[in-house]
């Protein structure tokens, strides 16, 4: 891998001190070719250009890089960033220096020659930008470089990853305290997606980081759109909506265990979607190829378990989709945060049933941990399915969860606010599941699963039923009045209200503390339907143009833009593979959609627009005004998806679906 090859280098920023506010946005306009600060963006830049600590929570997709990029091109001296992804700092440091910016890495992945180049730059004082990972740091080599040269900011990027609770820690971030005793008078800027309390407190007492001010960015991300629909057959679901809403774009496909992450990625493939598999069981020359592929082709779909995607930050990835429930809010917020980046309409998706609550359930219980991890990864799980089953606005909870007023109390673009969901009195329902539970406990000293408890209910003389003699019970047949998936739907939010429980590792149905009361009369269960036909809608931008069968990166373009949108790209494809870097390191979809809106004809139009910085300007103007100028106006025909396949067996997990295990790293 090579550190510091091909692209000229051209300082772009005049040094010194003076550097001010007005400073920081002549750069922003001039590097970035961007035209305003976005939301806390301006006040975080401000501070830290001054010489301030910031502790920055800004959701993924937020825009936390230029927090830390212009003030490291403003201030006087190398800007240093501490980042555990070396994997990315590569993309990274191209991406940089696409704009012009003098930027290079320090990782294992450089041979001595490449480390060498890029230490006499900084001691020269010829980088704007260093990225190292966090091992580097306890090395005295690399503590002894860092102290001969001139350091403008620490950066300590995914900051979360010190903190000894979550899953993402890593051990050598506990050292970065020392960069403050060892450089006072160095500015940091911490800078997390993570957004609890808890965490913030973890942050600044392990980094050392008390005088930090902290910034807390508004976490709504209203391009994208939260939709959560009850699973049936998850894979055929899936296939749907990737056909319906998203042929031929780019998405991430989260699953919890590495068997279902292969499968699905094999059923995708075998249905004409372009899949590749992702998880800590593949060795690493396969991991990184497959993540490489999907930061350099446009419309890959990645099939992953969590142990992918932290630090990518791939601008034009239009859907995630989960198959299994995540763990947490916490969880679920930052892989959803990972569609969309470009502020494009782009769409969260969860398909999620009994299975998953029931699954979820037993894991904790047994789980490794003591209780009050317990007690913890439980009430995790209690607020994740609290968003699933609510009939309330999605965007509304999730926004709330992380203590953040909503801008409107239906905010028009998740499933509820588009298709509310009716609810319907399930007390009598809820007291004929209870009562099953208890028959088969009190009067057969029996426990069992939902499935053979839905069975009884619904009077199926089963295999299983006729073994056991349940059609003897008196509550045998007695729930014929609502159809199958009703009873799980049912059962699932009994569960996820807390009237029932999962134990054991068959996990069995028991009653809790709370069941007495809805089987003594005592209080009403109001449960959710179950949607016949999920909501469908790709409004994003609040066009609402409907899921049409064109490539959804250009849907909302109008059609006569889309030749024009489809040539560019087709020209960025060969550029990014002549230089080998991802596509959107050349430009990224949102600019490419602004430049065919605004048609330029001149150099200087095209300057004025978002992400047309300086630097690019220079390097693709002239080529980009002749692709423009060379359209005839023919459109290019959008393929046709190809004909449906066969689904896969149900979503039950096997024993050979072991969730991937969160210390992956
Ligand atoms: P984060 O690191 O918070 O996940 P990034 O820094 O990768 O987010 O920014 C997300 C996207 O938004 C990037 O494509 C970035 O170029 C773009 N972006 C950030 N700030 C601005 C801005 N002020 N104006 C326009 N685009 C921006
Ligand atoms: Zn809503």
């Amino acid at each position: 891998m090579e550190a510091t090859g091909g692209i000229s280098e051209m300082p772009v920023v005049t040094e010194g001190p003076g550097a001010d506010a007005s400073e920081a946005l002549t750069t922003l306009h001039r590097v970035f070719g961007y035209d305003a600060f976005r939301g806390e963006q301006e006040a975080i830049v401000e501070h830290v250009v001054a010489g301030g600590d910031a502790l920055v929570l800004m959701p993924t997709g937020g825009g936390k890089s230029l927090c830390y990029q212009i003030p490291a091109l403003v201030r006087p001296g190398t800007g240093v960033v501490v980042s555990p992804l070396i994997a990315l700092m590569q993309d990274q440091v191209d991406a940089l220096r696409a704009l012009g910016v003098r930027a290079g890495f320090v990782n294992s992945t450089q041979d001595f020659d490449e480390r060498r180049t890029v230490e006499a730059e900084f001691l020269a004082g010829e980088l704007d930008l260093l990225y190292l990972a966090p091992e580097r740091l306890r090395l005295d080599s690399t503590l002894d470089l860092l102290a001969r040269g001139k350091i403008s900011v620490f950066a300590i990027d995914e900051a979360h990853c010190v903190a000894q609770w979550g899953h993402d820690f890593r051990p050598d971030y506990l050292s970065l305290s020392l960069l403050g005793e060892r450089w006072p008078d160095v500015p940091r800027i911490a800078l997390t997606a993570t957004a609890t309390r808890a965490t913030h407190q973890e942050i600044t007492q392990r980094l050392g980081l008390p005088a930090a001010r902290h910034f807390v960015a508004s976490f709504d991300r209203p391009n994208i759109q939260y939709r959560i629909v009850p699973k049936a057959d998850p894979r055929k679901q899936l296939l749907a909506f990737l056909r319906e809403e998203h042929p031929g774009d780019a998405g991430i496909v989260y699953c919890l265990s590495r068997n279902s992450v292969e499968r699905t990625a094999e059923f995708l493939s075998a249905n004409g979607v372009e899949a590749v598999p992702y998880h800590a069981g593949l060795d690493a020359g396969t991991r990184a190829a497959h993540q490489s592929r999907f930061l350099r082709e446009d419309g890959l779909v990645v099939v992953a378990t969590i142990a992918f995607g932290m630090g990518i930050d791939k601008p034009d990835v239009r859907f995630v989709a989960h198959l299994d429930l995540p763990k947490s809010i916490e969880g679920y917020y930052q892989e959803t945060g990972r569609a969309g980046r470009d502020g494009l309409p782009s769409t969260a998706w969860m398909a999620y049933g009994l299975n998953d609550v029931v699954q979820q359930r037993k894991l904790i219980q047994s789980g490794e941990g003591d209780e009050a991890f317990r007690r913890r990864a439980a009430s995790h799980l209690d607020a994740m399915l609290a968003l699933c089953e609510t009939a309330g606005c999605r965007r509304g909870r999730l926004l709330a969860y992380f203590g953040q007023e909503p801008g409107a109390a239906a905010c028009g673009n998740c499933d509820t606010c588009l298709t509310p969901p009716e609810t319907w009195d399930g007390t009598v329902a809820a007291q004929k599941v209870l009562s099953t539970v208890v028959r088969l406990q009190r009067e057969r000293g029996q426990k069992f699963g939902a499935l053979q408890i839905v069975d009884i209910l619904l009077g199926k003389r089963t295999a299983k039923v006729i073994q056991f003699d349940h059609d003897q019970l008196s509550v045998f047949g007695i729930g014929q009045d609502l159809a199958e998936g009703e009873w799980r739907g049912a059962i699932r939010q009994l569960l996820a209200q807390g009237l029932l429980a999962v134990e054991g590792e068959y996990g069995t149905l028991v009653l809790t503390e709370e069941s007495g009361t809805v089987l003594r009369g005592e209080r009403e269960v109001p449960l959710r339907k179950e949607p016949k036909k999920p909501a469908v809608s790709r409004s994003g931008s609040g066009s609402g143009r409907g899921g049409g069968k064109a490539k959804a990166a250009v849907t909302e373009l109008p059609e006569e833009l889309q030749p024009a949108f489809e040539a560019l790209r087709a020209w960025r494809t060969g550029q990014a593979k002549e230089q080998g870097v991802p596509p959107y390191i050349i430009f990224n979809d949102a600019t490419l959609r602004a430049i065919v809106s605004r048609m330029p004809g001149s150099l200087r139009d095209l300057a004025g627009i978002s992400g047309v910085g300086e630097k690019k300007l220079a390097t693709y103007g002239e080529e980009v005004l002749a692709v423009l100028a060379s359209l005839d106006g023919s459109a290019p025909a959008a393929a046709e998806p190809p004909a449906p396949g066969e689904a896969p067996e149900d979503d039950w997990p096997g024993p050979e679906d072991e969730p991937e295990p969160d210390d992956w790293i």
